[in-house]
């Protein structure tokens, strides 16, 4: 016997009758994080307490949930047992790893190796069959050293203040934006944030997250301050003068910076790059993986070329540039 998995806007374990991050509302799925393309009012989900309550933050209203912490072992169905293990994405996001008579299963959810300042570390458990996201999964994908891309996020934002300007950056309301906040916090920046980054920043801090000090948004008194708002945000046409840049892992392609209608683009992702893919898939030395989102399809065959069983599940979506 061996694992069946298919894919349908969320990964399908028949053998188990769970989901893993269904993007429509299912009887029991496994939510990952709490990014919009991973969360649906499933009827019963499973997830780390942070991921669980900042879900509800986002989806409000009132549903079972199993809110499992890191390393703990629970009996998802009979003979199957689950445990949690940190994703490095964002704030609670978590891997799903089971063991049953088919041997181990390890499904990613988004990931990244690198250390983050505002997630858990990634970590690597052994599994048989490996379920990823490979969003960077082309070679040219690699991202530049961190420290090197915080100095220039910071260099830029001080250089637009010192000639008058307000530093925009463009980031996802949840887990970029508290990366940025611990980053230019440490750098001694003021802050102000959009409404929604500004309430996912709280409830970070709720959830134990020691943030440095920041506001919400305010239109006639941001001159000084470092914004950051989600691309198209209304707020952006009251804000004059401005130099704005998106942060994302998409920076790599130089056409992004013109995609965005931005002043510059920083390669700052939460995602794995190409490298930490392959890194990831050495260490949890899969007899067969399965690959998801983005250049999933290239990927899955740069895997068989280097000897390991590798199919792509689920649709590409290379072009999600969405911020
Ligand atoms: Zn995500």
């Amino acid at each position: 016997m061996s694992w069946e998995v298919s894919y349908k806007k969320g990964v399908w374990l028949p053998q188990l009758g769970w989901w893993l991050d269904c993007q429509n509302g299912m009887p029991r799925s496994f939510v990952s994080h709490a990014h919009s393309d991973h969360i649906a009012r499933h009827r019963e989900s499973l997830c780390t307490p942070a991921t669980g309550r900042l879900m509800q933050e986002r989806l409000g209203g009132r549903r079972q949930m199993t809110a499992l912490r890191y390393g703990e072992k629970h009996a998802l169905a009979l003979g199957c047992e689950v445990q949690l293990y940190p994703a490095g994405h964002i704030l609670g996001s978590a891997q799903f790893h089971a063991t049953t008579e088919h041997g181990t299963l390890l499904y990613t959810g988004d990931f990244k190796l690198r250390a983050g300042l505002a997630a858990e570390p990634c970590v690597t458990p052994h599994a048989d069959v490996l379920i990823m996201e490979t969003t960077f999964g082309r070679p040219h994908y690699v991202m530049p050293p961190t420290e090197q891309v915080h100095a220039d996020i910071i260099a830029f934002c001080r250089q637009a203040l010192a000639d008058g300007a307000t530093p925009v950056l463009y980031a996802y309301a949840l887990g970029k934006t508290q990366e940025l906040v611990q980053l230019l916090g440490q750098a001694g920046l003021p802050i102000q944030l959009a409404p929604a980054a500004y309430r996912m920043t709280k409830v970070y801090e709720e959830l134990g997250q020691k943030m440095p000090p920041y506001a919400e948004f305010e239109q006639n008194r941001h001159a000084g301050h470092v914004v950051i708002m989600p691309h198209r945000s209304p707020q952006l046409d009251w804000i004059n003068p401005k130099r704005t840049a998106a942060v994302t892992g998409w920076a790599i392609d130089s056409s992004t910076k013109y995609q965005y209608g931005c002043d510059a683009a920083f390669p700052l992702s939460d995602h794995a790059d190409y490298h930490d893919l392959l890194t990831f898939v050495e260490r949890v030395q899969p007899k067969v993986v399965y690959t998801l989102h983005g250049f999933a399809k290239e990927f899955a065959l740069t895997l068989r070329q280097r000897g390991i069983e590798a199919w792509a599940i689920g649709q590409g979506n290379q072009l999600e540039l969405s911020l």
